[in-house]
C-alpha cells in the first residue's frame, strides 16, 4: 500500500485566485498574504525542482480519488511523489527526503545526523552566526553558519507544555505521531523572534487505530451517529474529538461493506475514505488487525465495542429509515452513499483523531528572515517548514492538501535564494 504522504504545489492550470480564497477562509484570514501569494506563483516550481533532481528516478502524480468528492472540494494541486526504476526505495514524503539527501551528498554536501541542536549564538553585533548541539556520542559541537543559520526543526506537537499554552485543542487527539519538540521556535524565542499569535493550527488525521475511516455510519462511544462521515479527514477527526471520551469512534457496517466500497469507487473520494490501490477484502482487515471487531448481531457487536447496544440498535435503525428514504434529513450526507446495517455478520472498525503537526512558529519576512516584534530581520537568523510562522492558522486545510510538504520545500528554496544573495 502506498503511504498518503502528498505535496501540494499550484501548477499550471489551477485557478490560483480560488486557491488562495480558500486558503484565507480555512485560516480565517490570520495568515500573511505575501507568503501565501509566494506559495501560490512558486510551489510548482518547486515541485519540479524537486523532480529535476532525481535526475528521472522519480515523478509526480495527481491525487486523483481527492477530487472526488464534492463534499472536500478538494483542489487539483496534491501531487504524490513516486520512484521510477529501483534507485529509490520509497514514496510520498519520504521520497522527498531520499531525493533531496541523495542530491546533496551527490553534490558534495555533507548531512550530520543524529545531531540535536541546542541553542543559538550571536556575535556581539548580535548576528545569529551558529548554534551548539549535541551529537549522537553526547559531545557538543559547534556548528557556524557560513552567512546565516536557518531553523528547520519542524513543528512543536511532541511538547505537551507547549501545545497547552499554544495549541490546547492538540492534546485531545487520541494518538499523537509528531516527534518534534518545538525546538525551533524555543530558540527563534530566545533569539528575539516575533512567534505566530494564539492558536496554532493543529493537522489532525484519522490514522490513529485504522487508515481508512470509510463514508458508511460513525457511532460515538454511545453508539449514537454523530456527524456527515463524507467529509475531510481533519473535520472527521474534529467532530470525533468533540464527542465524550472523543479519542475514536466507531464505523459501523454489514456483511455488504467491501462490495459497496467497491461500488463507491468514482463516488466517494478523499483522504482516508477509500481503499486507494485495490486492496483485498483480507488486506484491509489486516490492517485494521484487532481494531475490526465482527459479531453476528448488532447486540453481540455493542459488546464488543462497548457502547450501549438498544442505542447501537436504534442508530442502525434509523440509518436504514434514511437509506429507505434515499435522504440523510440527520447530517446530510450524499443520498449515493446511504446505505443500510442489516446483513450479518455486523463489523465496527475503529479510529480516531491522530495529531500530526501542529502548525505556528516565527514570525518571518518574504525571504524567511525571522522578524523581531518591531518587525525589523534578526540578522543571520532564517526559519522555514513548520518553524516558519504566517503561512497557517486555525486549522490544517485538508482541502487544499499536501500543503504541509509543499510549503516546507518551497520556502526552503526561496530561503536558500535569499541566503545565496546575501
Ligand atoms: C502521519 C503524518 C502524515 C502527514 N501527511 C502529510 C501529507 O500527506 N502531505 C503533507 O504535505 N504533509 C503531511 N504531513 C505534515 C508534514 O510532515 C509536515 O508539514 C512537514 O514534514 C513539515 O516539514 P518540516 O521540515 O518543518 O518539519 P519535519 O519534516 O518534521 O522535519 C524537522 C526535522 O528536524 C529534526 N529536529 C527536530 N528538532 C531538532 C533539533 N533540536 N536539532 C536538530 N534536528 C531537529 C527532526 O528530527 C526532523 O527530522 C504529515 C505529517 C504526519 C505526522
Amino acid at each position: 500500500m502506498r503511504s498518503s504522504l502528498s505535496y501540494s504545489p499550484c501548477s499550471e492550470g489551477v485557478d490560483k485566485k480560488i486557491f488562495a480564497k480558500r486558503w484565507l477562509r480555512a485560516s480565517g484570514s490570520r495568515v500573511n498574504e505575501i507568503l501565501l501569494w509566494k506559495f501560490i506563483d512558486r510551489s510548482a516550481a518547486a515541485l519540479d525542482w524537486l523532480v529535476g533532481l532525481s535526475e528521472g528516478h522519480a515523478t509526480a502524480v495527481l491525487c486523483e480519488n481527492r477530487l472526488i468528492n464534492p463534499e472536500i472540494g478538494a483542489f487539483p494541486g496534491d501531487y504524490y511523489l513516486l520512484p521510477k526504476g529501483d534507485k529509490y526505495a520509497s514514496q510520498g514524503g519520504e521520497l522527498l527526503c531520499e531525493i533531496l539527501e541523495d542530491a546533496l551528498t551527490r553534490l558534495g554536501g555533507r548531512i550530520y545526523a543524529p545531531v540535536t541542536a541546542d541553542y543559538l549564538e550571536k556575535d556581539a553585533s548580535g548576528r545569529v552566526v551558529s548554534f551548539i548541539a549535541t551529537a549522537a556520542g553526547g559531545e557538543t559541537c559547534r556548528f557556524m553558519g557560513r552567512k546565516a543559520v536557518v531553523l528547520a526543526a519542524g513543528d512543536c506537537g511532541a511538547d505537551e507544555e507547549m501545545l497547552d499554552l499554544l495549541s490546547p485543542v492538540s492534546l485531545k487527539a487520541g494518538k499523537n505521531l509528531s516527534l518534534n519538540t518545538g525546538d525551533g521556535q524555543k530558540m527563534a524565542y530566545w533569539a528575539g523572534a516575533e512567534l505566530d499569535g494564539l492558536y496554532w493550527a493543529p493537522n489532525f488525521g484519522c490514522e490513529a487505530y485504522g487508515p481508512y475511516a470509510f463514508f458508511f455510519t460513525a457511532v460515538n462511544k454511545d453508539g449514537r451517529r454523530f456527524s456527515n462521515e463524507d467529509t475531510s479527514e481533519v473535520a472527521r477527526a474534529r467532530h470525533c474529538m468533540n464527542q465524550r471520551g472523543g479519542d475514536c469512534a466507531y464505523t459501523i457496517c454489514d456483511d455488504k461493506w467491501f462490495e459497496e466500497l467497491q461500488a463507491a469507487r468514482g463516488v466517494a473520494g478523499g483522504p482516508a475514505i477509500m481503499p486507494e490501490q485495490g486492496l483485498t477484502k483480507a488486506e484491509i482487515e489486516t490492517m485494521f488487525g484487532e481494531n475490526m471487531y465482527k459479531a453476528e448481531t448488532l447486540a453481540g457487536l455493542a459488546m464488543k465495542i462497548g457502547v450501549p447496544a438498544d442505542e447501537l440498535e436504534a442508530t442502525a435503525a434509523r440509518v436504514n429509515e434514511l437509506a429507505a428514504k434515499g435522504e440523510d434529513v440527520d447530517y446530510g450526507k450524499r443520498p449515493e452513499l446511504l446505505t443500510t446495517i442489516e446483513k450479518a455478520p455486523f463489523y465496527a472498525f475503529k479510529w480516531g483523531p491522530t495529531l500530526r503537526c501542529t502548525y505556528g512558529g516565527a514570525v518571518v519576512d518574504e525571504d524567511m528572515k525571522v522578524n523581531d516584534p518591531d518587525d525589523r530581520p534578526i540578522p543571520g537568523l532564517y526559519a522555514v517548514g513548520a518553524n516558519m510562522g504566517g503561512f497557517f492558522a486555525v486549522t490544517y486545510p485538508s482541502a487544499l492538501a499536501g500543503s504541509g510538504f509543499g510549503s516546507a520545500l518551497t520556502f526552503g528554496i526561496e530561503a536558500a535564494e535569499a541566503i545565496a544573495k546575501e
